[in-house]
């Protein structure tokens, strides 16, 4: 085996989902600052303008009409985790296979399930479902209501790569629990929040985390935000797997 064990390795993140389930859409970190702290990544702009996906260290912009374009280095991002990717484990995939399927693969693939990872699938992919936030207007509603406006895309026959993190549940307050991946295409011109997809043939790498750099707002808004909601399950729920 060629996999080398779990080594120290820092993940970033930009703010709290909590806090962008509360409505914190404004954020203060700028997409320059976070290439800086890795060439890898996900999350969201400000006002919910698109998703983003960070791959091979350029910051893309995934917009609600499934169009994607390069991101402004001074756009800021009021949610973003980012890591430097070592593909420190890898396999091929088995051909055909379903997102749900390939999720128990990759949990097999992990040493242990404590840890976090970043996950990085690429390939063709004969369909991938995503969705896209849209951008939002002040007075800022909740992310469950926001949500309510996104548009969902199907890509079919498309060679490209999924990127994310595969994040341990004891971090439900902190980021997404579980898998939460973006797709972006080979030509960087589509792509959005994946809901599910179908990999027709590609390889799995992933990164594994130990340490968690977290980085709070500083806003007068972020400071007053109510960051331990009673339906927060629902509320993940709701926002990240919408069925
Ligand atoms: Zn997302």
């Amino acid at each position: 085996m060629s996999d080398r064990p779990v080594t120290r390795h820092t993940i970033f993140q930009n703010s709290l989902m909590t806090a962008l389930l509360d409505g914190i859409y404004d954020g203060e970190m700028t997409v320059g600052e976070l290439l800086g702290k890795g060439n890898f990544g996900l999350g969201t702009f400000d006002a919910l303008d698109g998703e983003m996906v960070i791959v091979d260290g350029v910051c893309h912009q995934l917009l609600h009409d499934g169009t994607a374009r390069r991101a402004d280095l001074g756009a800021r991002s009021p949610y973003a985790v980012a890591t430097n990717f070592v593909p420190r484990i890898r396999r091929r995939a088995p051909r055909d296979i379903r997102r749900a399927d390939l999720s128990a693969f990759i949990d097999d693939m992990t040493p242990s399930a404590n840890y976090m990872y970043a996950v990085r699938i690429t390939g063709t992919f004969s369909s991938v479902r995503t969705r896209t936030v849209v951008r939002q207007e002040r007075p800022y509603r909740p992310m469950t209501e926001a949500t309510d406006d996104d548009a969902v895309q199907e890509f079919t026959d498309v060679s490209g790569v999924i990127a994310g993190f595969r994040t341990p549940i004891y971090e439900k307050m902190i980021s997404v629990p579980g898998c939460h991946v973006h797709f972006i295409d080979d030509a960087r011109t589509r792509g959005g929040h994946v809901l599910d997809f179908t990999l027709s043939e590609g390889k799995i790498e992933l990164c594994p985390g130990t340490d968690l750099e977290l980085r709070l707002p500083l806003t007068s808004t972020f400071s007053s935000a109510n960051l331990d909601p009673e339906d927060l399950d629902e509320q993940l729920h709701k926002t990240e797997i919408k069925d």
